[in-house]
């Protein structure tokens, strides 16, 4: 698909990954629906891409059915179609299962921090996909969903939370490529290893280096790296239902 001129939606768009998709995007000429639940750092988004490009932002939290449907509904009526979603927006908390010292239980990742990122990650994803779906269909245009998992999706220590989402994450996009196909959209999902952003920076930093070693490129992936990859999965129609990691080989 041909980027210029056509309407890229991009879910935490307003910062990290997001908003060095949506630069790459802006640079190719598309129009730009973001979305992001942090609504000071939506609006600085669009005013820096707004020299550039066409771009609104919809403040709204993407676990919310209603506000996801509405959203979909605004950015219709805003821009007329829909041929891009990128399903970006996510969250991480991440924490041991149980803890235990001597035999005895002393402590469990909650319910609540469990559910909080399997809701941001996993459900925001189907629900932002399922509507980007109707909208792309109602455009009578070609669409593409990707969705952003994470080497993750193996499964990692301490983060029984996050690494189920990527999994259903990384599972739904290739389902997805079977389902939609007939109604002329592709899927696919790219999962990235570690990559410099303020999630990355939210890491203790003897953590951060250590996993910087492991990485047979030895050093963390640049935003625009993935952003690149998101756009030739857009560019090339030929491409469906893949995964694609990006992390300097560190999942090999
Ligand atoms: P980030 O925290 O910098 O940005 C995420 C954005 O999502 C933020 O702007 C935030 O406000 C928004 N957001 C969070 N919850 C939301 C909600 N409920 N509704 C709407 N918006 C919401 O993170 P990032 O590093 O740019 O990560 C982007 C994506 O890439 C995430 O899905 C993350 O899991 C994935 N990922 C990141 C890395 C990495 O190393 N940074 C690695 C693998 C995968």
């Amino acid at each position: 698909m041909e980027i210029k001129d056509k309407v890229v939606v991009i879910t935490g768009g307003a910062g990290g990954l997001g908003l060095a998709m949506a630069q790459e995007f802006a640079s190719q000429g598309a129009r730009l629906a973001l979305i992001d639940v942090d609504q000071e750092k939506l609006e600085r988004a669009c005013a820096d891409l707004g020299a550039t490009t066409e771009v609104q932002g919809y403040a709204l939290d993407i676990t919310d059915e209603e506000d996801v449907v509405a959203g979909f509904n605004y950015i219709l009526e805003d821009f007329g179609q829909v041929n891009v979603l990128v399903n970006n927006a996510g969250i991480l908390r991440d924490g041991m299962m149980i803890k235990a010292k001597e035999g005895l239980v002393t402590d469990r990742m909650s319910f609540e921090q469990f559910q909080s990122v399997i809701n941001v990650n996993l459900t925001g994803t189907f629900l932002c996909g399922r509507e980007a779906a109707a909208a792309m269909i109602h455009s009578k245009q070609a669409g593409v969903i990707i969705n952003i998992s994470s080497i993750a999706k193996a499964g990692n220590i301490g983060q029984s939370n996050y690494s189920a989402s990527k999994a259903g994450v990384a599972a739904m996009s290739v389902g997805w490529s079977k389902e939609l196909a007939r109604y002329n959209i592709r899927s696919a999902a790219v999962a990235p290893g570690v990559i410099a952003t303020e999630m990355t920076a939210g890491m203790k930093p003897e953590a951060l280096e250590r996993l910087e070693k492991m990485v047979p490129v030895g050093r963390l992936g640049q935003a625009q790296e993935v952003a690149a990859t998101v756009k030739f999965i857009v560019e090339n129609d030929y491409v469906n239902g893949r995964v694609f990691e990006i992390d300097g080989g560190l999942s090999m």
